[in-house]
């Protein structure tokens, strides 16, 4: 083990070295992938030598997220002390179910889950960490499903139900809809304001209709942070009409949620206390390694009815309340949990606030640079850490691609209510104003060179032409 380590250390600095040199990583067309890396497997076991090289080619051509070129999804940045933690979750790879097998790691666990529960306002809530935010999305709409027909886990579903979601949601609602058997054609769009959120008048309009033609409305889906404006749903009207329609509430805050943590912005999440599940993923505002998926539940009791099961083989000893596995979505789980409380007890609920803020303030910087840039043209709008625009009208997938065949930027682009723009996200906390700067000027230094492939004219060109 001492060698592998030593090795790891090896490849570790290789990555950071390359990570200096590239902004993301040189371009690798997937057409040329097999012909370019040695990814085959072979028979014979490989030479020390040649395992490394084939180890750091690997690492070379593979896109660096933790640089400064990288904004092409909701995470990026690499938090030294969250590392840590998931670095030594693999190295004791326990497995999250049992006591008896994860030991203290899983007061690691429920220590996060009871602080965040704290902080919504829930005396007894509960929680599990999931593989993802469309999985803990999907535990909430199960969750959603059983409580509203509680024979469902049994008999199936036998009345047809709806769920109800913003146009501008995330794509895991209709998916799990699919997979929770209440079938994408009874997922409801409500239509948004010019904002992104979610108009509540067309919601209740929506359950209304569907309640007086038979069906059994079980679910509102509210996302605080749509995955491309960034907008926040608004919870505290909503959740007045899930009360009054008995409806479940979740609230899909695998982008934004972090905003719990920060006093200045958790008012952009004002009634979450009012939803009966909430995602988070710590790895996109909170900046640890994929990933780190939160469910978090106002009553423990519905993991339980949802999710427990018995099993001889594996609940020897302890009571449930230390036996993980029986609100989880898995078996075996990994250890989610360790990086997350490593990063918070090294930085304190201060540091994390500051980690939320700091990415509005570079939100703030890049929609002030855009308002004050003539070539630009801004879609967003403030409380929001997505930051959409275009530059000098240029079409926004052909700039991407460019950005990205060059290795110069990994950025990707959005659309809404008519308009495609490129995306700028501003969730990597590592990032600095001068970065931001940098990927303005990248953007421009990059069409100035390129003029013709982006249809632009050098005027003083044209005019030399006469
Ligand atoms: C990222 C995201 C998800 C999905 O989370 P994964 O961890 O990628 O599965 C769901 N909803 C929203 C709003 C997101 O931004």
């Amino acid at each position: 083990m001492a060698r592998t380590l030593e090795l790891f250390q090896q490849l570790a600095n290789l990555m950071l070295q390359k990570e200096d040199q590239y902004a993301v990583a040189p371009y690798l067309p997937a057409s040329e992938l097999y012909d370019q890396l040695d990814l085959n497997l072979s028979e014979e076991p490989m030479a020390d030598a040649d395992y490394q090289e084939s180890l750091s080619r690997l690492l070379e051509y593979t896109p660096k997220t933790a640089t400064p070129g990288f904004f092409n999804q909701l995470f990026g940045g690499r938090n030294p002390d969250a590392v840590l933690g998931d670095l030594l979750a693999v190295m004791l790879n326990n497995s999250m179910y049992t006591y008896k097998a994860a030991g203290p790691q899983v007061g690691v666990e429920k220590v996060i889950i009871n602080t965040l529960n704290r902080v919504i306002g829930w005396g007894q809530g509960g929680g599990t960490f999931g593989p993802g935010g469309s999985m803990t999305n999907l535990m909430g709409m199960i969750m959603a499903r059983d409580s509203r027909n509680p024979s469902v886990p049994f008999d199936g579903i036998k009345n047809k139900m709806t769920v109800y979601t913003s146009a501008e949601s995330h794509y895991s609602v209709p998916k799990n809809a699919a997979f929770c058997g209440i079938g994408r054609e009874q997922v409801r769009y409500i239509s948004c304001d010019e904002q992104g959120r979610i108009q509540p008048k067309a919601l209740k309009d929506q359950i209304e209709k569907d309640i007086n033609a038979g069906y059994l409305p079980v679910l509102v889906n509210l996302t605080a942070g749509t995955t491309v404006l960034g907008s926040f749903d608004p919870i505290e009207e909503v959740a007045q009409t899930c009360r009054e329609y008995n409806i479940w509430l979740h609230v899909d805050g695998a982008y934004c949620g972090s905003v719990l943590l920060s006093k200045k912005y958790k008012h952009l999440i004002q009634g979450i206390e009012k939803a009966d599940s909430f995602s988070l993923n710590a790895h996109k505002m909170l900046g640890t390694p994929l990933s780190c998926s939160l469910l978090l539940v106002r009553d423990q009791d519905m993991l339980y009815n949802s999710f427990s099961n018995d099993a001889a083989y594996l609940y020897q000893t302890d009571r449930d309340e230390f036996n993980l596995g029986k609100t989880s979505l898995q078996c075996g789980r990994r250890n989610d949990a360790l990086k997350l409380w490593t990063l918070w007890k090294r930085v304190g609920t201060t540091g994390l606030e500051q980690l939320v803020n700091h990415q509005f303030d570079l939100a703030d910087h890049a929609r002030n640079y855009i308002e004050n840039h003539p070539d630009y043209t801004l879609f967003s709008f403030p409380d929001s850490v997505s930051v959409c625009f275009n530059y000098k009208g240029i079409d926004a997938p052909t700039l991407c691609t460019a950005l990205y065949e060059q290795s110069r930027l990994l950025v990707g682009y959005g659309s809404f209510d008519g308009d495609e723009f490129i995306r700028l996200v501003t969730v990597n906390g590592q990032n600095s104003i001068v970065d931001i700067d940098n990927f303005f000027n990248t953007i421009e230094d990059f069409v100035q060179d390129n003029q013709a492939l982006f249809g632009l004219t050098d005027p003083l060109v044209n005019q030399d032409d006469f």
